[in-house]
């Protein structure tokens, strides 16, 4: 059987520092893949002109999936890339507490929920411009009873909900309750009183899949319910699906519950490809300080591992991030610990071996 192609993209500012630990742990497992990192950046552009040249993208383009670091520059063309060319539309947050984790609640115990963000519409289409562009279209605005002309100068945003993105998302939404096979439940939440028309559509949607899906249970919550719910009651939740900037505010609050950024994975996944991440920024303030946490990357090496087919190394990391937990000693400083992103992995090393 021929390697798996992985793209591996290290990100930047401490990006770098738990992606390469995380390929060398994933190179030293032997599991028949090959990591290819493709020259992107400031590299590239000094070596071709540009920062995301044709053959990165042809790398890209013929890897089975892509391990990305997260990026504040010039790799940002490569993420766009990989979501909006490769049509990634289901971005999966996984939160699940682990003993261990520094989490703020009382009784973290049990959370164990996934959260889709759907990855590519609603106002990440980067439609902005100035309301003075939109006078000619006469807009009424049925909540402030007057045309957006007569508002005064301002700036505008479109959110936009499709059938289609919709769709896919919420049935990926649904099929991911059955393979976890928890407590077999969908939500899905948006803001549908006001955005009657745009989340209207997204909620209806959902309604409208859940009667395909009789083995799953359904419910709907407006997304400010939804997050008190999330808060008080997170045990109640399994796979929940929601748009674009909901996903992207609720995952982190997500994370907060069993103890913060370092320790949320993602997984974006379309028909055909599928690029791995950890939820969190490239924290330019810990940047060169050893202290990032790896959580969140390794969890997305396993994801990206699960993807692979390989469920048994995704497993065995997974395992290694709950024993390593079980010692406060490697618990790092955003853990409430005093381990160093390198004592992290040593230790990951040592439960592995
Ligand atoms: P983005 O907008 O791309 O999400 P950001 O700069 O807003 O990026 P992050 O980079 O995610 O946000 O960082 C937010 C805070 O969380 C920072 O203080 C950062 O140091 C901290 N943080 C993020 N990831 C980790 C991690 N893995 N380990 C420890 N702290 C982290």
């Amino acid at each position: 059987m021929s390697n798996k192609q992985v793209a591996v993209f290290m990100g930047d500012d401490a990006s770098p520092e738990v992606m390469a630990p995380t390929v060398a742990l994933l190179r030293a497992m032997d599991l028949g893949i090959d990591f290819i990192e493709p020259l992107v950046g400031k590299a590239a552009k000094a070596q071709t002109g540009t920062l995301f040249p044709d053959e990165a993208k042809a790398q890209i383009d013929q890897a089975d999936a892509t391990f990305f670091g997260s990026t504040s520059g010039d790799s940002t063309p490569v993420l766009f890339y990989l979501r909006w060319g490769k049509q990634t539309f289901a971005n999966v947050r996984p939160c699940t507490f682990v003993p261990g984790y520094n989490s703020p609640m009382a009784n973290p115990q049990g959370i164990d929920f996934a959260i889709i963000r759907e990855n590519l519409e609603d106002l990440y289409l980067g439609l902005e411009g100035d309301t003075r562009d939109l006078a000619g279209l006469n807009l009424y605005s049925r909540h402030a009873r007057a045309n957006l002309a007569d508002l005064g100068p301002g700036k505008y945003a479109i959110k936009a909900i499709t059938e289609r993105g919709s769709e896919r998302v919420i049935r990926y939404a649904f099929e991911l309750a059955r393979k976890r096979n928890k407590q077999r439940k969908v939500t899905v939440t948006c803001k549908y009183n006001m955005l009657a028309v745009a989340d209207g559509l997204f909620l209806e949607m959902g309604k409208s899949i859940a009667k395909e899906y009789p083995d799953i249970a359904f419910d709907h919550y407006i997304i400010d319910d939804f997050l008190c719910r999330m808060i008080t009651n997170p045990n109640a939740l399994d796979v929940v699906v929601m748009p674009n900037l909901y996903g992207d505010i609720m995952s982190d609050g997500a994370a907060g519950l069993i103890g913060g950024l370092g320790l949320a994975p993602s997984g974006c996944y379309g028909d055909d490809y599928a690029y791995f991440e950890s939820a969190h920024g490239t924290a330019p303030d810990i940047a060169g300080k050893n202290i990032i946490n790896p959580t969140a990357t390794v969890l997305s090496a396993a994801m990206l591992l699960d993807y692979l087919g390989k469920d048994s190394a995704g497993q065995s990391l997974r395992d290694g991030i709950t024993k390593v937990y079980a010692d406060p000693a490697n618990h790092t400083v955003d853990q409430g610990g005093s381990a160093s992103t390198s004592d992290f992995f040593a230790a990951l090393e040592g439960v592995l071996a």
